[in-house]
């Protein structure tokens, strides 16, 4: 086997890896602060029934180093980090498992800040914070951003605004066919603000009832199962899986934009590469998906929902840079997206 700190070296050279376990709880989790250059290590919680340990340890490591990108490159004061806790949502969460879970992140002393992410809701949040303070993302009315995913549908309109200019010449979604996988909190908040900008909507979900709601309120056309990577349309936005654009389903793809909110929906960096030989603009995601990050950035200074969203608009100005780049670089959207946040982290490095 791999030795650990080869595996972090390659996997993007991570500051820390904290193991917490606790038997009385049934607590099994990990937490990864990949770099703190720019600040505390922020990223959700994600709780989830891994198939093994290095599904687990996989997921944190690339997860984590996501979020340095994600925020170095939205100028945020933070750095990247994030947390698995290994185990059945529905099943093995407990006001004990998380109080366990909460110690170890105290431990850090800051180093880590907690939000939620898929499997750890807002009011599993409020537990954790009764033990301690390195949280964010808390509810409205204690003073915290609330869930993120509006924000996130936000800054991803936003910057399909973008994408719309560089590809038509103009940004309006009047007339545009969008094409959206996943209609959970993401993809519906982001379905209504493209149904009011004129937009028409295919729409996919692996619950039937989303589907119908789309259908009611947007007129929306329902997509089954991979035809929705097949669809003729001029943006597809991924917002339910990532690793969803690889050498399948690639050659299916009939859409000249893909902007949605997924993390990772690329399977690797080459296929942006192939993305941009097919013609087809991507929107780097961690660019495209940093609305709520924004969001619960601004509530660690005492949020102001006006301020936060203004700066969330800029994710348009932000992909105008990445476009710009790639074109003088000669280098896909998705690699100038890692050299703008590059640039960030160097500029920030302590000497
Ligand atoms: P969610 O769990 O509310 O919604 C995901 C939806 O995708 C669900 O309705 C699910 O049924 C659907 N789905 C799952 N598999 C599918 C498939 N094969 N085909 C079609 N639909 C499928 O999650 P969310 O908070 O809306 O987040 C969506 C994506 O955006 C995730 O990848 C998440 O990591 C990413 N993201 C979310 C936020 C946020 O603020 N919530 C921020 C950044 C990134």
């Amino acid at each position: 086997m791999m030795d650990l700190f080869e595996r972090i070296k390659q996997e993007g050279g991570h500051e820390q890896l904290l193991v917490c376990s606790d038997a009385s709880s049934g607590l099994k989790a990990l937490i990864a602060v990949h770099d703190t250059t720019l600040g505390p290590a922020l990223g959700g919680c994600r709780m989830w029934p891994y198939a093994s340990f290095e599904a687990a340890l996989s997921d944190v490591l690339r997860l984590s180093r996501a979020m340095t990108y994600k925020a170095a490159v939205s100028d945020l004061p933070l750095g990247g980090g994030k947390s698995v806790i290994w185990g059945d949502a529905a099943k093995d969460k407990s006001k004990d498992l998380l109080e366990a879970f909460a110690s170890y992140v105290d431990s850090l002393g800051g180093r880590y800040i907690v939000a939620e992410d898929v499997g750890i809701s807002l009011e599993d949040i409020e537990w954790v914070r009764e033990k301690t303070s390195y949280v964010a993302g808390f509810s409205v009315k204690d003073g915290g951003s609330g869930d993120p995913s509006p924000a996130t549908a936000h800054g991803v309109f936003c910057g399909m605004k973008a994408c719309l200019e560089e590809v038509y010449g103009k940004s309006s979604f009047e007339g545009k066919r969008v094409a959206i996988q996943g209609m959970g909190k993401v993809g519906s908040a982001l379905a209504k603000l493209l149904h009011e900008a004129g937009a028409s909507l295919y729409v996919s979900d692996i619950d039937p009832e989303l589907v119908a709601n789309a259908i009611r309120d947007y007129g929306a056309d329902p997509i089954h199962g991979h035809e929705v990577y097949r669809v003729d349309c001029d943006i597809f936005a991924p917002c339910a899986l990532g690793g969803i654009i690889n050498e399948r389903s690639i050659e299916s793809l009939s859409c000249r934009i893909i902007a949605g909110s997924a993390n990772n929906q690329l399977k690797d960096l080459e296929i942006a590469s192939v993305l941009d030989e097919r013609n087809i603009l991507y929107a780097p995601d961690y660019v495209l998906n940093a609305g709520g990050l924004i969001n619960i950035a601004e509530a660690l200074e005492g949020y102001d929902q006006e301020r936060a969203y203004q700066k969330i608009s800029k994710i348009y100005d932000r992909m105008k840079t990445i476009f710009a780049l790639s074109k003088t670089e000669s280098i896909s959207t998705g690699r100038a997206a890692d050299l703008l946040a590059e640039k960030r982290l160097k500029a920030g490095k302590r000497v």
